[in-house]
C-alpha cells in the first residue's frame, strides 16, 4: 500500500483500487472509505464492495478512478452517484458526501451536499458511522465521531441519537440484522428507543416496499435464528401483520425449508420461504391482501400464498391416502416449488422426497410431434393424450419409447 493503516488489516484484494483512489483524490475537498467498508476491515471481515465519499464531485471522481482502472463507469446524474466495477466481483460506490433532514416519521429525508461529518450523522449505528481518509495528508486516518470502534470491539449496535428510529424505522430491523450476523447486541438504550419506536406504530406505518426491502434482507441472512424470535420480542411482528408469527417454531419452519431448498437445488430464494413460515398463521383471505401490501412481485406473492394455502393441505392429503405416484405429482406440481416443499417441512414423508427427487422431472420419451405422425392434428387431445401416457409412466407403466407409442396409438384410435 501506498499508506499506513497501522491499525486496519486492509485485505490484498482491496489495494489496487484504493491506491487508485488515493491517486485520483487530489482535486476533491476530501474522499473518504466509509460505513459498511470500514466496519468490515475492522472485522476482518471478507467484503469486496467499497463505499467512498467524496466531499465535491462524485461522479467526477468515479470517472477519473475509472480510467485509472481502465474499468466502465454507470454514472446517474440525478443523485449525484457513480458505480465502477472491478475484478471478478467487485464494486466501488461513489457517492457525494450529503446531510440529510427528516420533516416526518417514516418518510424518506430531504438531501443536500455536506461535509464527511454531516455524511456520517446521518447514518444508522455507530459502527456503520466511520470513514477512512484516502487522500493526502490525512491518508489512512480514521474518522470515528461516534465511538464506532470500539462499540465494534464490545460488539455493540448503537444509534446515534434519540431520534434515529423515528427517523428512519427500517433502521430497528437492520440492527436485528447485524445482530444475528455478527453475534453483536444492541445496547440496553437502543433497545429501548426501538420498543417505543415499534409501540407508537413507526413500523406499521413504513410503506409496504420499504418494509418489503429489510425483510427481504433480513430474511437472506444465513442464519436467522435470533432474528426471528428478537422481531416478536421488541413487537415488531405484530407491525408486520397481527398474525404473523414469529417465533421457534418458525425458526424450525424456516430451517427446514432452507435445507430442503437446498437438497433438491431448487433456487427458491430463501427470503420467500421466511415470508411464508412468518405467514403461516394468516387466515387465508388475509394473505392476498398481506403481500400485495408489501408490493412483492405477483409471481412470487402467488408462490407464497400458495406455500401457505396449500402446503398444509398436501401435508394432509399424503398422510391420509397412499397415493400413486401420478397422484403424487398431480397434488404437488401444479403449485411447485413454494407448496410442496412447505407441504414436506411440514411432514417429512417419503412421497414428496421421491417428487423432488425423481417424479417431478420425469420426462416423456414422445412428444406431440410423435402425435402428429400419428395422424392426430394440432387439439386438446394432444395435451390430454401426453398428459395421460404421462400419468402411466409416472406409475411404472410404460418404461421406454416404444411402449409409450403404442399405447399414444391406442389412446389416439380410441373414439
Ligand atoms: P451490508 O450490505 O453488508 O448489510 P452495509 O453496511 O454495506 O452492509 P448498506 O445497506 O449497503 O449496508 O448501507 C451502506 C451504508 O449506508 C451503511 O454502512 C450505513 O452507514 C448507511 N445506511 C444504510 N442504510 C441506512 C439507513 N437506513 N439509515 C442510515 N444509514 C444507513
Amino acid at each position: 500500500m501506498a499508506f499506513a493503516m497501522a491499525t486496519l488489516e486492509l485485505p490484498d484484494s482491496l489495494a489496487p483500487v484504493l491506491d487508485a483512489v488515493t491517486a485520483v483524490s487530489g482535486p476533491y475537498e476530501g474522499v473518504y472509505l466509509v460505513g459498511g467498508s470500514v466496519r468490515d476491515i475492522l472485522l476482518g471481515e471478507p467484503n469486496f464492495d467499497v463505499d467512498i465519499v467524496v466531499e465535491g464531485d462524485a461522479i467526477a471522481l468515479a470517472r477519473e478512478l475509472a480510467k485509472k482502472l481502465d474499468r466502465r463507469v454507470r454514472a446517474h446524474r440525478t443523485f449525484g452517484t457513480a458505480v465502477v466495477l472491478y475484478g471478478e466481483e467487485g464494486r466501488v460506490d461513489v457517492v457525494t458526501a450529503r446531510s440529510e433532514s427528516y420533516h416526518a416519521p417514516a418518510v424518506l429525508p430531504a438531501v443536500k451536499p455536506g461535509t464527511i461529518d454531516e455524511d456520517l450523522h446521518r447514518r444508522d449505528f455507530t459502527i456503520n458511522a466511520m470513514a477512512v481518509s484516502l487522500k493526502g495528508d490525512a491518508l489512512g486516518e480514521l474518522v470515528d465521531p461516534f465511538g464506532g470502534r470500539s462499540d465494534l470491539e464490545a460488539g455493540r449496535i448503537r444509534i446515534l441519537h434519540e431520534r434515529s428510529f423515528i427517523d428512519d424505522p427500517t433502521r430497528i430491523l437492520r440492527a436485528i440484522r447485524y445482530e444475528d450476523r455478527y453475534g453483536f447486541r444492541m445496547d440496553d438504550e437502543t433497545v429501548r428507543l426501538a420498543r417505543e419506536c415499534i409501540a407508537t406504530g413507526h413500523v406499521g406505518n413504513l410503506s409496504g416496499a420499504r418494509l418489503r426491502d429489510e425483510l427481504e434482507a433480513l430474511l437472506s441472512e444465513g442464519d436467522v435464528s435470533h432474528a426471528i424470535p428478537r422481531l416478536a420480542e421488541l413487537g415488531a411482528e405484530r407491525e408486520v401483520h397481527p398474525h404473523v408469527v414469529a417465533d421457534e417454531e418458525t425458526v424450525r419452519l424456516f430451517g427446514r425449508l432452507r435445507e430442503l431448498n437446498k437438497r433438491y437445488r431448487l433456487g427458491v430464494p430463501p427470503w420467500r420461504l421466511g415470508l411464508a413460515a412468518l405467514g403461516r398463521g394468516l387466515p387465508h383471505q388475509e394473505i392476498g391482501p398481506w403481500l400485495r401490501d408489501l408490493k412483492l412481485r405477483r409471481r412470487d406473492a402467488e408462490l407464497i400464498a400458495a406455500a401457505i394455502e396449500h402446503g398444509p393441505r398436501i401435508a394432509a392429503e399424503l398422510g391420509r391416502d397412499s397415493l400413486s405416484p401420478a397422484d403424487v405429482v398431480a397434488l404437488a406440481e401444479p403449485r411447485a416449488p413454494d407448496a410442496p416443499l412447505f407441504a414436506l417441512a411440514l411432514d417429512d414423508q417419503r412421497q414428496l422426497h421421491d417428487y423432488f427427487d425423481r417424479l417431478g422431472e420425469l420426462k416423456l420419451e414422445i412428444t406431440g410431434a410423435d402425435l402428429a405422425e400419428l395422424g392426430l392434428a394440432e387439439s386438446p387431445r394432444v395435451g390430454e393424450i401426453l398428459a395421460e401416457v404421462r400419468r402411466r409412466k409416472l406409475n411404472g407403466e410404460l418404461a421406454g419409447r416404444e411402449s409409450q407409442l403404442e399405447a399414444a396409438r391406442e389412446l389416439v384410435e380410441q373414439p
